[in-house]
């Protein structure tokens, strides 16, 4: 059985706390390898090797530290079919969905690559006489990334690029479900010319966090993951005087209006719905058809595409979605729908028992619909995190917007209109931080933010684009007296530019 490891300045470590844990292929429900969980002291070590390697990562020059970003993404880009492969053997999803997992994380590291440009401080010439201002942005020194299991390359280079780019050094924790990629992504930053101990990975579990939050070389903390976990996460983190954006969970809604095109809204919300097995943090998981007849058609088109979908093992070309990720997850996963159907909801499609013709033992739950699901039951209030499409029908446009803006989540939301108007509204009165008009799932591109409102998310700056330059720096600015020398005498009083 292959043992894994941490990467800490720049090599392999061997676990030394003798705790262990499986890590699953869940396509088939086998041990796959085993990974050691990191003590205290093992963290600890990674932090240390990292606080000693980031002064002379940051005294080089940004465009020199672009340069071997730009580096890191062209191997990383290289491998993106082995990294797909190996993503797929331990998550589940299906290879062409691992590969988008890698090619959303490189367009981060892309937008890494911009750091000289990004890291341009602010200036002001003559603000008083013979004053000049200006601001510049510094790292913050070691910072930590916690991430979670269901995009292991995506998540991981969204931390770790603009981290390092701005001259941290960065510790990342992945997901012990699916390590493997997150521990190749920091061998291929050393290939690229990175220095030892600026991409550290240390694997573990509440230990190994634990450590992360409170130990005061680490000054900054990016979380993603549950929420309830996500909420400790930035408490304990700020508590200790560090710098926190801690991204949780989601229901996200569609809003389906009476002249979308239903064709197009089925199409879309399949995809969503059901792709990586709704492991997807913005997965729609919730569809709000608006009026009685908008309803009726969408079920009857949504039971019949559910039907039709193939689940199976995420190597398999011709499935549309693979397992669950762990046995814990399937079980549940299985309670929920349980749950959905004590709490009088219609199970319009069943997904608890789905076989797998020659994988029995794989984590699948297969495409499942309620509807005439209420604001009050625990499958429309929790995160089932699965296959599993909840309808909850609005009798109109103003019930809608109520629903999604009463929900604790407010991650992503779609409105499928044909209407300009109504979109508008849509957009700006809702109380969720990314929209997509027509657009199932809008992830926002590399270059814009990404985050939720409300319990998805704590903290004030968001993911990726120009707030993970502001949130991985901290703004000095600097008055400056040219010709120095020049007496006023000593003064009592505020200075002012005047
Ligand atoms: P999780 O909360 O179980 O784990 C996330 C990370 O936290 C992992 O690295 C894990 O080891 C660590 N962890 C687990 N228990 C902990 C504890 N008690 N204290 C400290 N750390 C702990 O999440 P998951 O199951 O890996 O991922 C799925 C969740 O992540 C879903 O809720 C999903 O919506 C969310 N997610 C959110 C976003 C976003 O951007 N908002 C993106 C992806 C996933």
């Amino acid at each position: 059985m292959q043992q894994l490891h941490h990467y800490i300045g720049g090599k392999a470590v061997a676990g030394t706390s003798g705790r262990m844990a499986d890590v699953f292929d869940p396509s088939r429900g086998t041990v796959s390898r085993q990974l050691p969980l990191a003590s205290a002291d093992e963290t600890r070590a990674a932090i240390a090797d990292a606080h000693t390697a980031q002064p002379d990562w940051a005294a080089m020059n940004p465009q020199r530290r672009a340069r071997i970003m730009a580096e890191f993404a062209s191997l990383v880009r290289a491998e993106t079919d082995s990294l797909a492969e190996l993503l797929s053997s331990e998550h589940g999803k299906t290879i062409a969905d691992a590969r988008g997992d890698v090619e959303r994380g490189l367009d981060v590291v892309d937008f890494a690559t911009g750091v000289p440009h990004l890291l341009k401080g602010e200036y002001t010439d003559n603000a008083g006489t013979g004053i000049d201002v200006y601001s510049m942005r510094q790292p913050l020194g070691v910072v930590a990334g916690i991430t979670p299991f269901n995009f292991p390359a995506m998540i991981p280079l969204w931390k770790a690029a603009p981290a390092i780019a701005c001259g941290n050094a960065f510790v990342l924790k992945p997901s012990e479900r699916d390590p493997s990629v997150p521990l190749r992504l920091a061998e291929l930053f050393i290939d690229a010319g990175g220095p030892p101990g600026i991409f550290n990975v240390i694997n573990g579990d509440v230990e190994a966090v634990d450590t992360l939050l409170t130990d005061s070389r680490v000054a900054a903390v990016g979380f993603v993951g549950s929420s309830d976990i996500a909420q400790r996460v930035y408490a304990k983190a700020t508590a200790n005087g560090k710098r926190a954006q801690c991204f949780g969970g989601a229901k996200n809604h569609a809003v389906v209006m009476p002249d979308a095109d239903l064709d197009s809204v089925v199409d879309a919300l399949i995809g969503a719905g059901y792709g990586s097995a709704g492991e997807r943090c913005m997965a729609i998981s919730a569809v709000v058809p608006v009026g009685e007849s908008t309803a009726e058609a969408l079920v009857e088109r949504l039971r019949q595409r559910a039907h039709e979908l193939v689940v199976g093992p995420g190597d398999d070309a011709a499935v549309d979605f693979g397992p669950l990720i762990s046995a814990q997850a399937l079980q549940k996963v299985r309670e929920y729908i349980d749950i959905g159907v004590a709490e009088g909801a219609t199970l319009a499609v069943d997904g608890r028992d789905i076989a797998v013709t020659g994988h029995p033992e794989g984590y699948y739950v297969g495409p499942t619909l309620f509807d005439n699901v209420t604001p009050d039951m625990r499958i429309y209030a929790e995160e089932i995190f699965g296959p599993v499409l909840s309808v909850v029908r609005a009798h109109d446009y103003e019930a809608a917007v109520k629903l999604v803006n009463d929900h604790r989540y407010g991650n992503g939301v779609a409105v499928f209109t044909r209407d300009g108007d109504a979109a508008r509204d849509f957009t700006r009165r809702v109380e969720v931080g990314m929209v997509g008009v027509n657009v199932p799932i809008p992830v926002p591109v590399a270059y814009h933010t990404f985050g939720g409102w409300k319990d998805s998310g704590f903290g004030d700056l968001n993911q990726h684009g120009p707030d993970s330059i502001r949130f991985y720096t901290r703004t000095k600015t600097v008055t400056t007296r040219w010709p120095a020398g020049v007496r006023s005498g000593a003064s009592f009083v505020m200075p002012t530019m005047n």
